[in-house]
């Protein structure tokens, strides 16, 4: 089945080969997209970030690999403009992109500095404005576009602290521009994905345990994948989907539906007995 023949779109936020981006854009090419990629550029302007992006899909064709910084409208501008280059219009965009400072992230929610509020906001929440902006430019023909949010946006996760309150923006953006965008054919979703481990996620406070708690109580009891995340994706991006926008669509093996936990079979919850 090739979903996406004849379609083509944009997959922002390839690091490495971890990424969820990665193995988003893979599964979009293994049903028939074409795709271009955006990466973040290292301050120094050097080569290493291009090339970890390029490595990371060099067991896929995609059509162009370009810098795009979401923070500098300046680029995002650059970034298009080179889409141009490439397509006079476009299908999907994925936003799988997320920064906090590590100090604001590994502190208490309480000690967050207001620089480091400003700098995750702009990165994690706002950037899907001016990127949906673009991208409904050259969605001529209708289009979907899909960001990448976690359950810490909904409800308290200790340890996500700053990211969890992007995240909670991010959700609520999602669904305005849903409504904006709906009359020119244009859906916009968010998956909420498990745990899964990236170079982004290391750097939330206690992942290791909070992996691993996730997998043990929630209903499929296992981990969330990255083949898991990419196909929903898919799906959201899809005709499959042609009549939903402004969801928020879990792929975390249930987790989100849990509300206790079995202390009898439960490993990391000590019982009475114990
Ligand atoms: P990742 O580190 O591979 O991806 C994050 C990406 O954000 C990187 O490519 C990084 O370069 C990019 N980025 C940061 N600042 C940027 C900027 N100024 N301009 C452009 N790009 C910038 O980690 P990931 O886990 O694949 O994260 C992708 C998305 O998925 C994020 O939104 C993250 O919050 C979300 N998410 C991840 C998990 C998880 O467990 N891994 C769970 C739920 C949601």
């Amino acid at each position: 089945m090739e979903l996406f023949k004849g379609k083509r779109g944009i997959v922002m936020g390839v690091a490495n080969h971890m990424s969820l981006a990665t193995s988003i854009a893979k599964w979009l090419v293994t049903q028939g997209a074409e795709v271009g990629i955006s990466y973040l550029q290292d301050a120094e302007g050097s080569n290493k970030m291009k090339a970890r992006a390029l490595k990371a899909t060099n067991d896929f064709p995609i059509q162009f690999c370009n810098p795009c910084d979401v923070s500098s409208d300046t680029s995002i501008d650059h970034f298009f403009s080179s889409v141009l280059e490439h397509w006079d219009s476009i299908d999907f965009l994925v936003h799988s992109i997320a920064f906090a400072p590590l100090a604001d992230l590994k502190s208490p929610t309480i000690d967050t500095s207001r620089s480091g509020f400003i700098k995750s906001m702009d990165i994690s929440c706002y950037s899907i404005i001016p990127l949906a902006k673009q991208a409904a430019q050259l969605m001529t023909n209708g289009g979907a576009i899909c960001a990448m949010t976690y359950l810490g946006g909904e409800k308290v996760v200790p340890g996500y602290n700053l990211m969890g309150i992007c995240k909670a923006a991010l959700e609520s953006t999602i669904q305005y521009l849903a409504y904006e965008l709906g009359k020119e054919n244009i859906r916009i979703n968010g998956i909420s994905a498990g745990a899964v481990k990236t170079l982004s996620s290391s750097a939330v406070k206690d992942f290791k345990s909070l992996l691993s708690m996730s997998t043990e109580i929630n209903p499929l009891q296992r981990a969330t994948n990255i083949e898991d995340i990419a196909k929903s994706t898919g799906y959201l991006l899809s005709d499959m989907a042609s009549g939903v926008t402004g969801e928020i669509h879990h792929v975390d093996c249930g987790f989100n539906i849990m509300a206790a936990v079995n202390t009898k079979t439960s490993k990391s919850i000590p019982t009475a007995e114990t």
